[in-house]
């Protein structure tokens, strides 16, 4: 936590289907998630869908209390890109985030952090929220070079954008041990690297760094958002699995409207 300067920054969580969802299955999640928010006003709340079920998104949440995005999105704004989706088209469907640099997408799709940085610029160009997704193998944990990597993801955006594209930004600190692992990193150790993250750009600009929204994701259920959320620098969490099913996501949510 920074010390002598006092930010309340309000609780986000954030759900990732990943490569799942069917219409039928989507519109009684979408429909259970869009009333359980409604009695939660203290957290903002959005889900981000594979891209052929943003449209159903945007039928099923418009108006409502929970936003939605997409789970990636090319660097450029147009182009002879086959199979690619700009931010503009994601923007036509009323997102309002879309995920960038995910550990899954680094790891099977070679996204370098120089990469992820162009989409998450892209994202802003158009006036979307990119949430940045940073963290560590179990490998690079265990050789103790957690905070390197982590600052060299995060580095790479302020090389790119400068300091200044972290201004009211989403970071999502994700261990890649504890995705889909059912492992969570401790609050204590999730903590430790968010404060890292947040002392990392507050070297380059403490009102920025103040503002940062920096999520936990890796395993986050019902039974242990709270614990991790009360730590000061969580600010919500980037649920895979759990935000599958209503129920266990708005507990996550209602744990973050809590704390
Ligand atoms: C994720 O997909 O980003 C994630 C954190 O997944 P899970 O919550 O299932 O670990």
């Amino acid at each position: 936590m920074l010390s002598g300067l006092i930010t309340m920054r309000r609780k986000l969580v954030a759900g990732n289907w990943k490569m799942h969802g069917a219409l039928t299955q989507n519109a009684e999640l979408l429909d259970a998630v869009r009333s359980g928010m409604v009695t939660m006003p203290g957290v903002d709340c959005a889900v981000c869908v594979p891209f052929p079920y943003l449209a159903q998104a945007q039928q099923k949440l418009s108006g409502g209390a929970v936003k939605w995005g997409a789970q990636d999105v090319h660097q450029l704004d147009k182009g002879a890109y086959t199979g690619e989706v700009s931010a503009a088209m994601l923007r036509d469907f009323g997102c309002s985030y879309v995920i960038v640099g995910h550990s899954e997408r680094r790891a099977y799709y070679g996204e370098s952090s120089h990469l992820v940085a162009e989409k998450f610029l892209a994202a802003q160009r158009v006036g979307l929220t990119p949430i940045l997704c940073v963290g560590e193998s179990l490998e690079q944990r265990e050789s103790g070079i957690t905070e390197e990597v982590v600052a060299g993801q995060l580095d790479a955006l302020i090389q790119l954008g400068g300091v200044q594209a972290l201004r009211n930004a989403v970071v999502a600190y994700e261990p890649v041990w504890a995705i889909g692992t059912g492992k969570t990193a401790t609050s204590a150790q999730a903590q430790a690297v968010h404060a890292f993250i947040r002392q990392r750009v507050a070297s380059h600009d403490g009102k920025i760094a103040s503002g940062l929204c920096i999520l936990y994701g890796g395993s986050v259920k019902a039974n242990n958002a709270a614990e991790l959320f009360a730590m000061p620098d969580i600010d919500g969490g980037l649920i895979g699995g759990a935000s599958l099913v209503a129920d266990e996501f708005l507990a996550i949510c209602r744990a973050g409207a809590r704390t």
